[in-house]
């Protein structure tokens, strides 16, 4: 007799959730007998999701079938002209044609501009609307680097952030999320845990449950903050001095952990002769702390251990941002707090995963293209100066002529967005959009192409919130004519004549790629993942990085023996690498330019944080009804300190004007104790959702970060005025 099971029509597929996030999540969809997803569903085997999903994929479904989904390609109708079109009316400035028709012109196009202008005249502009490995960078760069494009600096998220712990660990290396149950200390610094790094919380739960504490550093009172034992609301961009003025109480009470140091350490003298100068009373003056609370928290944190510091992304993006995080990543070292389970620090667990990223994204293929080398850069987060300004200077090369964006939506999320729109609206520039829906991208695009959630391709995956590499396997066909990247590059590449063998890999095959599977052996070769073979990623779904497979017998604990990948081997306190760009080697605080302490600040004085929602991924999810009910509260709201809005006149409720001299946005001020006096938030959403056809980018600058060269989208002043 058949088994129950044998009988069910249903089928349970392992997939990972591909959305910019930490914690990279398996999840497992049932797909009914016609080949419906019917649920998507937390991996309960998986360590770190253990069986749940976040507010904002719980319901998934919703996206991958909601009735507004682009499904077939698309080419802008003769006449129909470029901007904002409304919500649910863009289709009227298209015409469905075949994905034939698409690829032909599209590839004919390209080469025109090749020849015309040179093929840097094209530009590629991507970043994590998925972080598969093949999503996010595999056939894609391929063709890119054969054709010969611009190449894009991907600066715009975590890049100054990356650069500052890489001089300081060598390594993207951090304590694991599940240790975090043995800390007795968390401090949470610029981390929305519960916003956006959800299944790190059961464990600090688990912490808090056996006496651990919650310190939360964050400007905003985030709903992680508001758990917090103690929320300590530093005015934004001077997590540096913070992070300085920590030390010098460290030192100057001798909490330092002076074998640790002499062992692990490089360069502490030059520290500790810097942090003599940030006395508790200067960095009070800076943070907006008193000299007592600086005290408390440096002796709180040197004295308490296990002590974990969840470091995250949000401190990185003022100008500052570089120095910041390498000041504050420094902590545990001073401490020793990496020699301790459940003690050290994380930003990123993302070093752990060494892909075969030569063989994926195969960048030898630039000497095959016409320029028979690697193509110049463009910085992602200078978008708007790429496309109004680049090419006006004989060393900047040709002025953008293409622009082919997927796997982003940089007319919502790009800093400087005016001058993005403005360079977006140029007749002559031909804008490709690969994406789900209708966006603020895709109002200035000449063809738009459909693309596939997680659910509909095959991926590999780390994670930079934990250690297991998991494969996303295809659970359903995609629906309509959507078609992932992998397949849109591949096709491309041959329409334009590329005959490398390369652009016809399959997923699979590229999969076994990243993971550098030796065919003799069937196991990959990549350093930490040696025990990995295709088939037992494929049945487990998720398998662990070397160092993490026996947590209990052998935790991981990173950084506590040598040699490090640090030119001194060591943890670098003083960095021979900046000395020798002319950079101070060893971090100081140095105020954002566009700060209250800024020139600007007369004219501008309130220092503007551009959030993010909780229930939104950046710009993703923001279109669909459910997730927008969830932010209605905060949706085209400015929150102000009840001082701040008294100066101006402004009562709670009233309709506002906030500005600087990029741009202007209306919106509805809500006087409440969210932000410090001086600090005003709104939040990000799609520009074509509000009533002005704005949003927070209209604000931002592209100015860049002291190290990486980042977004500075916290670092930001505006005026604001009652309407
Ligand atoms: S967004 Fe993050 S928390 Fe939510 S399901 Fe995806 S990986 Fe998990």
């Amino acid at each position: 007799m058949a088994s129950a099971a044998a009988k069910s029509p249903f089928r349970i597929v392992h997939t990972v959730c591909s959305h910019d996030c930490p914690d990279s999540c398996g999840v497992r969809v049932t797909v009914d007998g016609s080949g419906r997803a019917v649920k998507v569903q937390g991996d309960p085997s998986h360590p770190v999701t253990q069986g749940f999903l976040c507010g904002k994929v719980a319901k998934y479904l919703d996206r991958v079938y909601a009735p507004d989904r682009i499904l077939y390609p698309l080419r802008r109708k003769r006449g129909a002209p470029k901007g904002p079109q409304p919500r649910g009316r863009e289709h009227e400035s298209f015409e469905r044609i075949s994905w034939d028709e698409a690829l032909d012109a599209i590839a004919a196009r390209l080469k025109q501009t090749a020849d015309t202008h040179g093929p840097e005249s094209i530009l590629p502009y991507s970043y994590a609307g998925t972080i598969g490995v093949l999503g996010f960078g595999s056939m894609d760069r391929r063709f890119f680097h054969r054709l010969g494009a611009s190449q894009l600096d991907r600066t715009i998220c975590s890049e100054a952030g990356g650069v500052a712990w890489n001089l300081v660990y060598g390594k993207k290396l951090g304590m694991p999320t599940e240790d975090f149950r043995h800390a007795k200390l968390i401090v949470a610094w610029g981390a929305n845990i519960h916003g956006n790094n959800i299944h790190l919380w059961p464990f600090i739960e688990q912490a808090r449950r056996n006496g651990a504490r919650l310190i939360v550093i964050d400007p905003y009172t985030t709903r992680t903050a508001a758990l917090a034992d103690w929320h300590i609301a530093i005015r934004p961009g001077t997590d540096g001095a913070l992070a300085l003025g920590m030390m010098h109480v460290i030192l100057r009470e001798g909490l330092e952990d002076r074998a640790y140091i002499a062992e692990m350490t490089h360069g502490f003298e030059q520290l500790a002769e810097r942090v003599r100068d940030y006395t508790p009373e200067r960095v009070a003056a800076w943070t907006g702390m008193t000299p007592a609370e600086v005290e408390q928290l440096a002796r709180e944190y040197a004295t308490t251990q296990p002590a974990a510091l969840r470091l995250n992304y949000g401190v990185q993006r003022s100008e500052n941002g570089g120095t910041n995080v390498r000041a504050i990543c420094m902590l545990p070292a001073l401490t020793g707090a990496w020699k301790h389970r459940g003690g050290g620090a994380v930003l990123s667990t993302s070093g752990g995963f060494p892909w075969n990223k030569k063989a994926v994204e195969r960048p030898d293929l630039a000497l095959a293209s016409p320029l028979k080398r690697l193509a110049r850069v463009v910085n992602m987060s200078t978008l708007g100066h790429a496309l109004t300004e680049l090419g006006d200077k004989a060393e900047d090369g040709p002025p953008v002529r293409a622009l082919f964006v997927y796997n982003s939506n940089p007319g919502a999320v790009a800093p400087n967005r005016n001058a993005v729109r403005r360079g977006l609206a140029r007749p002559d520039l031909f804008t490709v959009v690969h994406e789900l829906f209708f966006n603020d991208t895709t109002d200035y695009a000449d063809y738009v192409l459909p693309a596939t959630t997680f659910l509909e391709h095959t991926d590999i995956q780390g994670a930079y919130g934990h250690y297991f590499v998991q494969l996303s396997q295809q659970a359903i066909e995609p629906p309509g004519e959507a078609r992932p990247n992998v397949w849109l590059f591949g096709q491309l590449a041959q329409r334009m004549g590329f005959t490398e063998d390369c652009f016809r890999d399959t997923p699979e095959e590229l999969v076994r790629q990243a993971l550098g599977i030796s065919p003799e052996t069937g196991h990959s070769t990549n350093p930490g993942m040696e025990h990995i073979t295709f088939d037992d990623l494929k049945r487990e779904g998720h398998i662990p990085l070397a160092f993490h497979r026996d947590p209990e017998k052998q935790p991981f604990l990173p950084h506590v023996s040598g040699p490090l990948p640090t030119p001194s081997g060591k943890v670098e306190f003083y960095s021979e690498t900046l000395a020798a760009q002319g950079l101070d080697p060893v971090p100081g605080f140095v105020p954002p330019a566009e700060s209250r302490w800024g020139k600007t600040a007369e004219q501008f004085p309130l220092e503007f944080l551009s959030r993010k929602a909780d229930n939104y991924m950046n710009s993703t999810f923001a279109n669909l009804d459910g997730h927008r009910k969830m932010e209605a509260r905060k949706s085209n709201i400015l929150e102000m300190h009840p001082e701040d809005a008294q100066a101006r006149g402004i009562a709670e409720g009233e309709a506002v004007q906030v500005f600087n001299d990029r741009g202007s946005l209306r919106l509805i001020a809500h006087v409440n104790g969210s932000v410090p006096a001086g600090v005003v938030a709104a939040q990000l959403d799609w520009a074509k959702l509000s009533s002005d056809n704005n949003n927070v980018n209209s604000l931002t600058s592209e100015r860049l970060t002291d190290l990486g060269a980042g977004a500075t989208f916290y670092s930001t002043l505006v005026q604001v005025t009652k309407e």
